[in-house]
């Protein structure tokens, strides 16, 4: 099982498609609804089924396809009972590119829905009324489609529509600004949306519960990202750290650094930067052992000019480490720390 609890089951242009487990209760439910009175049947259910999430599918498509086209990694996307999910990493940072990424996927179900209206109004099937559960199935299309787009407009995150207010709002606000506007009017509409369910449709309740959570977590993950992008590895980092010589024994570094709260140690070889040492691993040898011979050697090192963000992402993290050194012209000038790191992502929650 996968920790997303999701299952990959095809690659298309490339890109993985998984399905969340949570998908087979709809089926459940479509089979159930079927074999009611008046259902569909079992088998035309499950070929309504297999067509929604085709128009799901597409609708997830053209977001990762217009995302990847600029530049950004497409991870996969889920299918959900309540629709899809694009896992896209490094967007593009410009609000055009983001307005472009988040809008496809509502104009993909439009289209989808112009194109079915279209063939029903050549075979002369009648639209009107809306039906989602039986009825002719190019007018089911057709409502489907139209119904996915509307409501992925909805200007709150998690969808669409949230993302595409966000561009908007940065014509003349900073991301993190935009950010905090969008998601203030995201959880508005979250909580008329789930006023009126009371009343009206326990769906609405659902799925305003569902925008108001994903508004906030958004709002965090934004919030968090910005704040590690204004800041230098030079900023949080820990200033000139106790180094330790290759040639030091490993009792005697210990019995020095018993008064410090610092437990990595940048080692250094012939005065330059040569690994990482840690309390833990020192103690795990004889005091007699040098420290050159149990070093972390593989251990990376980050200039104090990175950005945390970028210093974070791409080395730090990865890295597993609990520090890493920080090094400027060849010269080890700080440590950064995960616990350090992990401090600043908290603040900015
Ligand atoms: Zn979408």
């Amino acid at each position: 099982m996968n920790r997303d609890f999701s299952f990959p089951i095809a690659r298309i242009f490339g890109i993985q498609l998984r399905i969340h487990y949570t998908f087979f209760l709809i089926v459940v439910v479509f089979a159930l609804g079927a074999t009611a009175p008046g259902g569909l049947g079992v088998v035309s259910a499950m070929i309504w089924l297999a067509l929604i999430f085709l128009c799901v599918l597409i609708h997830e498509l053209a977001h990762s396809l217009l995302a990847r086209r600029k530049g950004a990694t497409v991870k996969g996307i889920v299918l959900l009972p309540i629709g899809g999910v694009s896992q896209l990493e490094n967007l593009p940072e410009s609000p055009q590119d983001e307005f472009a990424i988040a809008i496809v996927g509502p104009l993909a179900s439009f289209g989808l829905a112009a194109a079915s209206a279209a063939g029903a109004a050549a075979l002369k099937i009648p639209l009107w009324p809306p039906n989602l559960y039986d009825g002719p199935l190019l007018s089911r299309l057709a409502w489907f489609n139209l119904i996915i787009g509307a409501f992925n407009l909805i200007p709150a995150f998690p969808l669409d529509g949230g993302r595409v207010l966000r561009s908007l709002l940065q014509r003349n606000r900073p991301l993190e600004e935009a950010t905090r506007l969008a998601s203030r009017i995201g959880r508005v509409v979250a909580v008329v949306l789930i006023a009126a369910g009371l009343f009206y449709s326990l769906w609405l309740v659902i799925i305003g519960l569902f925008i108001f959570f994903g508004a906030s977590s958004e709002e965090a993950a934004t919030i968090v990202h910005s704040r590690m992008k204004s800041l230098l590895v030079r900023d949080i980092m820990v200033t000139n750290p106790i180094t330790v010589d290759a040639a030091t024994q490993s009792g005697y570094l210990l019995e020095m650094v018993r008064r410090t709260s610092q437990r990595e140690f940048p080692m250094l070889e012939g005065g330059h930067y040569a690994g990482m040492i840690t309390t833990d691993v020192l103690m795990a040898y004889p005091p007699t052992t040098y420290v050159g011979y149990i070093a972390d050697r593989g251990c990376p090192a980050v200039a104090p000019s990175d950005s945390l963000d970028h210093a974070e992402i791409t080395v730090l993290g990865p890295s597993g480490r609990p520090a890493i050194a920080v090094i400027e012209d060849g010269q080890v000038v700080g440590l950064l720390t995960q616990a350090d790191v992990a401090r600043i992502v908290q603040q900015g929650r």
